[in-house]
């Protein structure tokens, strides 16, 4: 048994600094590159054990940290490798990460998707407040440790730094973590250690990886026991094409050994793809790529933890965060991830609307994310949004608008399904923010939701009472026609009229004002009203209300739906109609028993 490097993930939002904070690790140690100082890997960077002692060893020392693990191993591809570096069914492949959150913008959207994904996995993570540099009256350090460069601060910037910590803090408590800026941390099981940085300086940078240093060797050890003579397990990040080298997978080996020749088992969409090593690959040193413009060179075999680029048949249609194993006749590496495949295609509703997503990382994370929001998936797959999807997802439409939904994270619309897609009425959720995506999603339902009940809203009689107007009877009946005034609500053509004693009056006909025929009028106005079935002087007098007649069925829609939607004039109107019915009927919009 053999420890290897933890490998370490960094996630955040769009420009909090990954990039820089990769850039500054790998930077940091560029002097000490010829004596063994950084290891460059394929899509990753290793520090060994060495060099960090040379470079935190004040706080190895304090943190009285033993050196048993052998380096700390960066993958340096951020963005969405984040996710397949994260994904951990068929083996983890990050084991730590760190949370980079810009101190002065603080969370912001893809900060909760990270923190979701984390949770998702179970990963511990480190928290890093960045830029800490610009806030306001900051001293810069270069290069030294956040404890050194705080104490030369004024008090009054030191406590804005704390208060911008302590945002973090409530944030990450609203998410469900303890955490406290790292150096009060006293539990490191329990609690996450925030710790402030400026990714640009390099300040804060010794304290963070002495502390993912700590972390894993307190926690991690045992994860990180490989195999040495085993068959390589790991992770493909990124399928690529390469001048003279054809379609080439890069991946991330965490356990085992892989040989040039070897046998490997990967995936594709939806099967396995069985092939044969032709090279593996690593970078050249910087000066070496220089000279010879050549950028990679071909070893033999190469024991985890480690990033290589496969060259070998087959790879074309291989996906992003893709398992990789060595197939070897004693272990069923095939059928385990034939296992996985299964797992993946499986699980997901008969009803539900559809995703597609660029990796198997990212599609989990839409995939779980979806799934905590309770809505159901009828399938998810990897890559581009193709015409059949248009068409699957345009027949469950028909059955169900809410599910005549696409949602596309991080891929494109195939242009040949652009026109079907635009003419089907199914609804696309593209982008690049899991969280964006899924916040679009629930707003257009909501949205719907409010439009179907305004609909239904529309449909239901509501309350609503006029006065005769005294002297201006112009006809008796056949039509009755007569000027009213509208006293609450809105009254339509088509609605029935009823008087104080709940008596039927007649039907309105038509109503119409200076020449003009009006289907509704409200509160206020005054109309010449044509009523059928009345006869004027019989069935109501000059001066006496009417109320319209609603049927019992719309006064408990209302009474239960949409009573806080009624104006206080309606809402006094309704009381009366109330009365009104009651004088025949007591019972009358009472709920019964099963109502
Ligand atoms: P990413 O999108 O997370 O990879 O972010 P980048 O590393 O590309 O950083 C985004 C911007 O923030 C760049 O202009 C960086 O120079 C800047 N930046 C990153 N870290 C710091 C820092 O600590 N201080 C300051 N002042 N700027 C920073």
């Amino acid at each position: 048994m053999k420890i290897r490097s933890p490998i370490v993930s960094v996630l955040g939002h769009v420009d909090h600094g990954k990039t820089t904070l990769l850039d500054y690790v790998r930077g940091s140690t560029v002097a000490d590159r010829e004596a063994g100082g950084i290891t460059q890997h394929i899509g990753a960077t290793e520090i060994p054990i060495d060099t960090i002692n040379k470079i935190c060893g004040n706080f190895i020392a304090r943190l009285s940290i033993k050196d048993t693990i052998p380096g700390l191993f960066f993958i340096d591809t951020p963005g969405h490798a984040a996710f397949t570096s994260l994904r951990k069914r068929g083996g983890a492949l990050a084991d730590l990460a760190i949370l980079i959150v810009d101190i002065n913008e603080g969370f912001k959207p893809q900060t909760y998707e990270a923190i979701n994904i984390l949770k998702m996995y179970k990963t511990p993570f480190i928290v890093v407040a960045n830029k800490i540099d610009r806030i306001f009256g900051w001293e810069v350090h270069e290069g030294a440790s956040f404890m050194e460069s705080f104490k030369q601060q004024a008090p009054v910037v030191q406590t804005e730094l704390d208060l911008k910590v302590y945002d973090l803090v409530g944030k990450l408590h609203e998410e469900g973590f303890q955490s406290e800026r790292f150096d009060r941390v006293n539990d490191f099981s329990s609690q996450i250690s925030i710790i402030p940085i400026c990714a640009k300086s390099g300040e804060g940078i010794v304290e963070l990886i002495a502390m993912l240093l700590g972390l894993a060797q307190e926690y991690l050890t045992e994860q990180l026991e490989i195999h040495e003579d085993a068959p390589a397990k790991g992770t493909v990040l990124e399928v690529k094409e390469e001048t003279g080298l054809g379609v080439t997978v890069d991946s991330i080996i965490y356990d085992g050994v892989i040989r040039d020749g070897d046998e490997i088992a990967l995936m594709d969409t939806n099967n396995l793809v069985k092939t044969k090593i032709r090279s593996i690959l690593r970078p050249l040193p910087l000066e070496e790529m220089r000279d010879s413009k050549k950028k990679f060179k071909k070893v033999d075999e190469v024991v985890a933890a480690a990033g290589i680029k496969i060259t070998a048949p087959n790879l074309d249609d291989v996906v992003s965060g893709s398992p990789l194993r060595v197939l070897s006749d004693e272990e069923d590496a095939e059928a385990e991830l034939l296992k996985e495949l299964e797992d993946i295609t499986v699980d997901t509703d008969d009803e539900g609307l559809f995703v597609k997503a660029d990796t198997l990382g990212s599609l989990e994370a839409v995939v779980h994310l979806l799934k905590e929001m309770d809505i159901p998936i009828r399938s998810a797959e990897i890559g581009d949004v193709s015409k059949r999807d248009v068409i699957d997802a345009s027949i469950a439409k028909d059955e169900n608008i809410e599910h005549g939904v696409i949602i596309a994270f991080n891929v494109k619309v195939h242009p040949k399904a652009e026109n079907d897609l635009s003419n089907s009425g199914v609804k696309l959720f593209a982008g690049d923010v899991i969280y964006q995506i899924t916040e679009d999603y629930e707003a257009w339902v909501q949205e719907r939701k409010e439009a179907q009940k305004k609909q239904w809203l529309e449909s239901i009689i509501k309350p609503a009472k006029l006065m005769i107007l005294p002297k201006l009877i112009f006809r008796q009946s056949k039509p009755a026609i007569c000027g009213i005034e509208v006293e609450a609500g809105t009254v339509k053509q088509g609605y029935s009229l009823m008087n104080a004693n709940g008596d039927y009056v007649g039907t309105i006909a038509s109503m119409e004002d200076k020449g003009e025929t009006l289907t509704a009028i409200s509160r206020g106005q005054r109309v010449a009203m044509a009523i059928n079935d009345a006869i004027a002087g019989k069935d109501f007098e000059e001066g006496d209300s009417l109320f319209v007649d609603i049927p019992e069925k719309h006064y408990k829609i209302l009474e239960r739906e949409f009573k806080d939607k009624l104006n206080e004039d309606e809402f006094t109107a309704l009381d009366e109609i109330l009365e009104i019915k009651r004088i025949k009927d007591k019972d009358w919009g009472k709920f019964g028993l099963f109502e």
